[in-house]
């Protein structure tokens, strides 16, 4: 079975967040989607259970998501992305109006935002989809949509491994070409960020070995080689 044939799925980029008691979190989801257009829309989100953004949803029943824009860059998203909000105040330096649901919105980057409430959950193993009514909307800005194609072709980011999309490449077997004089690409175990040794125009092997991750400072040993993105 060939796993890249994924790659082929389009997502978009969304915020999304919660919260229970006066504690917040948000999450970056790649899989959100409208799935009836009844009276009343219907969307889902899936959601890792590892991320505290999903011990918030349990609790309040509430989502809101913001729809990210193309001038999202990777220091704005790896808040969101690459930590918890179990340690880090995730309101502390971006832009955010508080919901009608009493749940913070983040505005900054953001093209629109729905205010939900859920009203199912379906346990796919490391995941919950939450399936969630449209209580309310709200238009931001008329930005260009950050699709995740733009994310990790464009902007050079990657997926956490709780991402509902990650896969794992030793665990699966790719067949990562070695020794090869080709220009390579070499993503971060920890955050995903991607190295592209072709814009940077120096070969991975060839950084010191004192080089880490511009995005969460880890070092070059947690880096391994990307397979092919094309089929
Ligand atoms: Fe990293």
């Amino acid at each position: 079975m060939d796993l890249t044939t994924l790659f082929k799925i389009s997502y978009g980029v969304y915020i999304v967040g919660s919260s229970w008691n006066d504690n917040y979190s948000a999450c970056i989801a790649t899989t959100v989607m409208q799935v009836t257009s009844e009276d009343v829309p219907k969307l889902i989100a899936v959601i890792n259970k590892q991320n505290y953004t999903h011990e918030l949803i349990s609790k309040s029943k509430r989502v809101n998501i913001s729809v990210l824009s193309q001038n999202s860059n990777l220091d704005f998203i790896a808040k969101f992305g690459f930590q918890s909000g179990r340690t880090s105040n995730k309101l502390s330096s971006v832009l955010y109006e508080i919901g009608n649901n009493n749940i913070p919105i983040i505005t900054e980057n953001a093209i629109c935002a729905y205010e939900t409430s859920v009203i199912n959950e379906i346990d796919v193993g490391t995941h919950t989809i939450f399936v969630l009514l449209l209580e309310n909307t709200k238009k931001i800005s008329y930005d260009n949509v950050l699709t995740y194609d733009y994310y990790h072709n464009v902007i050079k980011g990657g997926v956490p491994k709780t991402a509902a999309t990650y896969i794992n490449q030793e665990k699966h077997k790719f067949n990562v070409s070695k020794g090869d004089d080709k220009m390579n690409r070499y993503r971060c175990k920890i955050c995903g960020y991607i190295y592209d040794e072709e814009k940077e125009g120096v070969k991975f092997e060839d950084l010191p070995d004192d080089w880490v991750c511009p995005l969460c400072k880890t070092p070059k040993t947690n880096f391994e080689k990307e397979i092919e993105n094309e089929l």
